[in-house]
């Protein structure tokens, strides 16, 4: 009964175990539903590795 994670890019609640790829950023490990995900996230992993930190910046640009 593991837990379920968020995938940060497409949003998806997956498992761990059925997970199609995994990325460490900043500590972290994220959970990706596919591969198309995964290298997504490691394109712009600032974009999607701090949802908290995006919610602060509302209406602000990163690069
Ligand atoms: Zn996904």
């Amino acid at each position: 009964m593991a837990d379920k994670v968020k995938d940060p890019v497409c949003g998806m609640m997956i498992r761990p175990e059925d997970a199609a790829a995994t990325e460490e950023h900043e500590g972290r490990t994220f959970y990706f539903c596919s591969k198309v995900c995964h290298d997504t996230f490691v394109a712009h992993p600032h974009r999607y590795g701090h949802p908290q930190d995006e919610a602060g910046h509302a209406g602000h640009a990163h690069g």
